[in-house]
């Protein structure tokens, strides 16, 4: 069987044909103006166990991923304050210490729920001029106007303008882009800003000279830009959250097709949401969960990663304490297998079970059905402990739930080296050399966290 995927784009499942050798996927990235939430991490979690799938099928794959750290507006219909300047604000600090410390945070979590680091990770404002050098592409083909507060996106001249969201959520988006009091120099409610001039009489953080004047790019076009640069003017696979079908996507597609005049991306793939008492959890609404949370009340981030195994991708997910107990315990249960199989001698995993995991994944990437394959291959009676512990092995080189950790404690003479010098270094006081050496076992697979019991560690 071949790997067959649901494509937004197309609304139907296809066999998935990359245009090389090499899978050029883009996921777009957290807006670091807060901690990332659950819900945010659901998605990457999907996009992590996509790529991970990908490669158990022999693909090659290139991941980029953005960090957006300027230009998206608190409403995503260009309306409302960056929310760079939002977190700025609630803070105290400069919209780039905002940046910095979340990006952080965000890659700290990264590690903790084992999602593999994309090969490339791209700043909006790292790439300004890609930026504006695509602005003027569209402005010589006459996508563009201007207006009192920034430059436009005509969409009325993209005759596909939609064709992403389709019937009745096209109108949503547009209803969307058309909700907002909009700017009244708007020529259509679904046109979008990709230059924006800063505000007269007010010094933002964040602001570049450009061609139209000072200001700071719109959000949809650091993904057109930077998704062009690392992957080329047509690639393989765009993912992000359902929530970016309308307003985001629609936007890329539009501005990238417009100034290449080529088809941006092949198969448009979407995560559906976390929700928390029936609607979509959100940073904007407040009372969100974050990993920190999580791990506060006695979870590992592990177990959340599980949790999310626990539902398709394309269906919604609801968050609760119980919920996410079971797949705690769930977790434990395996943990416990992996580690009593291992001492079996080792056999090859049964093929059916193989198969069975194979095939599911195949199915466009029906993760629950390969965790169920691999429950009910355990409680199979006719095969050895040694080809459970195969299967086991299996799975978690695909779900990295940390099966076989506590196996793997004992460590080598140069990283207990490198722990007690660290600890040293922060009874002497000395942080900048401990943050130093934390980041040197973080290169060697260790993730040190400080608690008032002294350091402690785990593998990543
Ligand atoms: P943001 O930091 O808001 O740009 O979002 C980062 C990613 O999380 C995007 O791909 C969003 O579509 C996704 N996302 C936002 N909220 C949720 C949610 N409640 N459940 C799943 N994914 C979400
Ligand atoms: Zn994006």
């Amino acid at each position: 069987m071949a790997l067959k995927l649901y494509n937004t784009l197309t609304r139907v499942e296809e066999e998935f044909k990359p245009l090389s050798a090499v899978v050029g996927l883009y996921t777009c990235g957290p807006t670091v103006y807060n901690y990332q939430h659950v819900g945010n991490y659901r998605t990457y979690i999907f996009e992590d166990l996509l790529k991970r799938t990908l490669k158990l099928l022999g693909f090659s794959v290139r991941h980029v991923m953005n960090i957006t750290d300027v230009g998206h507006l608190v409403s995503d219909a260009d309306e409302g304050e960056d929310k760079m300047e939002v977190g700025s604000a609630r803070e105290g600090k400069t919209a780039w210490d905002i940046a910095k410390t979340y990006t952080e945070a965000f890659l700290e979590d990264g590690v903790r729920l084992r999602l593999e680091p994309p090969d490339v990770l791209c700043k909006a404002t790292d790439h300004v001029p890609e930026q504006i050098e695509l602005v003027r592409r569209l402005e010589a083909k006459g996508f563009i106007y201007r207006t009192g507060d920034g430059l436009y996106f005509d969409t009325a001249r993209f005759p596909d303008y939609g064709k992403l969201a389709g019937g009745s959520q096209r109108l949503a988006g547009l209803q969307a882009g058309a909700r907002v009091e909009a700017n009244p120099e708007k020529r259509n409610p679904s046109d979008f800003a990709v230059w924006k001039f800063s505000p007269k009489g007010k010094k933002r953080h964040m602001e570049w000279d450009s061609p139209w004047g000072r200001g700071f790019p719109g959000w949809h076009i650091e993904c057109s830009a930077m998704a062009m640069k690392y992957l080329g003017e047509s690639f393989d696979i765009h993912c992000g959250g359902i929530d970016h079908v309308p307003i985001h996507h629609t936007n890329e597609i539009a501005q990238s097709e417009g100034a290449t005049g080529k088809p941006f991306v092949r198969y448009w793939l979407h995560g559906e949401f976390l929700l928390m008492n029936t609607a979509k959890m959100a940073k904007s609404k407040g009372g969100f969960i974050t990993l920190r949370h999580l791990m506060e009340k006695g979870f590992d981030p592990l177990d959340y990663r599980y949790h999310c195994l626990t539902a398709h991708y394309r269906k919604q997910l609801d968050f609760s304490w119980e919920a996410l107990e079971s797949s705690k315990t769930a977790r434990r249960r395996l943990r416990e297998l992996a580690l009593a199989f291992k001492k079996e001698p080792a056999k090859p995993a049964c093929a059916d079970d193989e198969t069975a995991f194979r095939r599911a994944l195949e199915d466009d990437l029906n993760v629950p059905g390969a965790l169920a394959s691999v429950w009910e291959g355990l409680r199979r009676q006719d095969i050895p402990a040694g080809a459970k512990a195969a299967l086991l092995r299996m799975a978690e080189d695909l779900f990295r739930l940390g099966l076989f950790d506590e196996a793997e404690q004992a460590l080598d003479g140069e990283l207990e080296r490198l722990l007690h010098e660290r600890e040293q270094a922060r009874r002497s006081k000395d942080f900048s050399r401990s943050d130093e050496l934390r980041r040197e076992l973080e290169r060697r697979g260790l993730l040190v966290e400080d608690t008032a019991q002294g350091q402690r560690w785990r593998r990543k």
